[in-house]
């Protein structure tokens, strides 16, 4: 049986007891039990938001003036925009650009790219996740 409802039962005894104090009481106990679940929930989810931005954050190299996740050794590589990153948190795949230079739809910047790393996936795709 979990707090919620042991709790419950309390509220139920109490008031077959006809004790108002003891009912507000428990019912008070209630509540804050509720905040607390409420609060575990936010506080979990805020954990898990942080794992999974460190996750990213161990993935990204930077180079090329850019960032590629993990050292871009797959077609989904990147660029990764680094001033997005750095500035927001946020992971925004670049687009090529004029030759040599890839460019983030989302603020504008371009930057200079190694020609080395154009078959890479390089510009496919927008916004990986905001
Ligand atoms: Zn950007």
């Amino acid at each position: 049986m979990g707090l919620i409802e042991t709790l419950t039962d309390a509220a139920k005894l109490a008031q077959k007891l006809d004790n108002i104090e003891l009912v507000k009481t428990i019912l008070g106990l209630q509540q804050q039990c509720y905040e607390l679940i409420f609060e575990n929930k936010n506080l979990r989810e805020e954990t898990e938001k942080a794992k999974e931005a460190l996750r990213t954050k161990e993935s990204l190299v930077f180079r090329n003036n850019a960032y590629w996740i993990n050292g871009g050794a797959d077609a989904a590589a990147g660029p990764i925009c680094s001033t997005c990153w750095d500035a927001n948190g946020v992971v925004v795949r670049m687009h090529s650009a004029v030759t040599g230079f890839a460019h983030c739809k989302n603020c504008d910047t371009n930057v200079p790219i190694d020609g080395r790393v154009r078959g890479s996936g390089y510009g496919s795709s927008s916004v990986i996740r905001g």
